[in-house]
C-alpha cells in the first residue's frame, strides 16, 4: 500500500524512460527504468511508459492505481492543457500530437499531467536540488540539444513562452549551422548531436577515434552520454578535443547570460551534463571566467543536484501542483 500523497513521476528522454514512485515528502520510493523504443511510434513508448510506471510502484510496494498523480516530462512540443505531444524528434515517429496523457489515464488511472522535459527537471533543481536556496540561478541541460532556464526567486522566467533558450545564443556570428537552422549558436558546438555528427564526418575523414567501435560495443546506434564518457575514460583524442571545443562554447554562452542577468549560480544537468558532471561542470567554469565582465565575482557553477533523476522528480512534482490546483 502506498500512503497519502503518493505521486508518479515519468522522465521520457531520447534514450530513456525513467520513473519514480514519490511519497508527499518527495522520497523516492521505487523507480525502474526502460530503453526508450526506436520503432513503433508514440503508443510502443506509451506501453513502454506503462510498464516503467508498473514496475516503480511494485518497487514501492504498491500499485499506479494508488497514485494521487502522474507526472511526465516530455521532449518535443508539449501542451499541458489538451495533454498532448508533437514534434518529438528524438522520440519515434511522433511529429502529430498524440493524447499521451488520456492513453496513459486508461491504462494506469490516475490523472496524468505532461510538462517540458527540461522545464521540469529544472524545478525539481529549483525546489530540491541545486538551485535551492540560490535567489537565481541559470540552468543549463546539456544533452542531446542545449536547453535552459532562468530561475528567480524559485521560478522559472517564462517570457512570452519560449525563454531559457541558451543553446540558440550565438557565439560566433556565420559559424556552424545549428539544428534551429541559424548558424553559430553554442548548441551547433556543443549539443550531442551536432558532436555526434562531426565525431562521424571527421572519423570518415580518417581522423583516428574509438567512439564508433564503443558505440557498437555497446550495442547503441548512437553515440550516447555513456559513449562520451567511455571514450574520455580512455583517453581518446577526438573525443577531448570535441567536448573540450563543447565546454568552450557553453563558457561563452554562460558567460553572455551571466554578463546580462548577474545569476548566483548555475546549474548543469542533462545527459551530458550529469554523466561528465566533475571535473567539467569545474571546466565549464573555467571556460566562462575570461568571457565575464565582472570576473571577480563569479557565479558557483553546480552540477544538478539531482543528478539524472531530476527529470523523474520535477514530473512528480507537476503532478502534486496539478492535485493541489484540482483541489
Ligand atoms: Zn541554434
Amino acid at each position: 500500500m502506498l500512503g497519502p500523497g503518493a505521486r508518479g513521476g515519468v522522465d521520457l528522454g531520447g534514450t530513456k524512460i525513467l520513473a519514480v514512485v514519490v511519497d508527499a515528502d518527495h522520497t523516492i520510493l521505487g523507480e525502474a527504468r526502460h530503453d526508450t523504443p526506436t520503432k513503433g511510434g508514440p503508443k510502443a513508448v506509451a506501453a513502454e511508459i506503462v510498464t516503467a510506471v508498473r514496475q516503480a510502484a511494485e518497487a514501492a510496494g504498491g500499485e499506479p492505481s494508488e497514485l494521487e498523480g502522474i507526472g511526465v516530462g516530455s521532449p518535443g512540443a508539449v501542451d499541458t492543457a489538451k495533454g498532448t505531444v508533437a514534434n518529438a524528434r528524438n522520440l519515434p515517429d511522433w511529429i502529430k500530437p498524440f493524447p499521451l496523457a488520456s492513453t496513459l489515464e486508461q491504462e494506469l488511472g490516475p490523472p496524468v499531467l505532461i510538462g517540458n522535459d527540461v522545464g521540469v527537471a529544472v524545478d525539481a533543481e529549483a525546489a530540491l536540488g541545486a538551485g535551492a536556496g540560490a535567489a537565481s540561478f541559470i540552468a543549463l541541460w546539456w544533452g542531446t540539444g542545449i536547453g535552459g532556464a532562468f530561475v528567480i526567486d524559485g521560478k522559472r522566467w517564462l517570457g512570452r513562452g519560449a525563454a531559457g533558450e541558451i543553446g540558440h545564443t550565438v557565439i560566433k556570428l556565420g559559424g556552424r549551422r545549428c539544428s534551429c537552422g541559424r548558424r553559430g549558436c553554442v548548441e551547433a558546438y556543443a549539443g550531442r548531436a551536432a558532436l555526434e555528427a562531426r565525431a562521424r564526418r571527421l572519423h570518415a575523414d580518417g581522423a583516428d577515434t574509438n567512439l564508433l567501435e564503443i558505440m557498437k560495443k555497446r550495442g547503441r546506434d548512437r553515440m550516447t552520454s555513456g559513449v562520451w564518457e567511455r571514450a574520455l575514460h580512455e583517453g581518446d583524442h577526438l573525443a577531448g578535443q570535441l567536448i573540450d571545443e563543447a565546454v568552450q562554447a557553453i563558457g561563452g554562452g554562460l558567460a553572455s547570460e551571466i554578463n546580462f542577468l548577474d545569476a548566483e549560480a548555475i546549474v548543469v544537468g542533462g545527459g551530458l551534463g550529469t554523466r561528465l558532471a566533475d571535473p567539467y561542470v569545474e571546466r565549464i567554469r573555467d571556460a566562462m571566467i575570461p568571457h565575464l565582465f565582472v570576473p571577480e565575482r563569479p557565479p558557483r557553477v553546480l552540477p544538478a543536484g539531482l543528478g539524472d533523476l531530476s527529470g523523474a522528480m520535477g514530473a512528480a512534482l507537476l503532478a502534486a501542483h496539478a492535485v493541489k490546483a484540482a483541489g
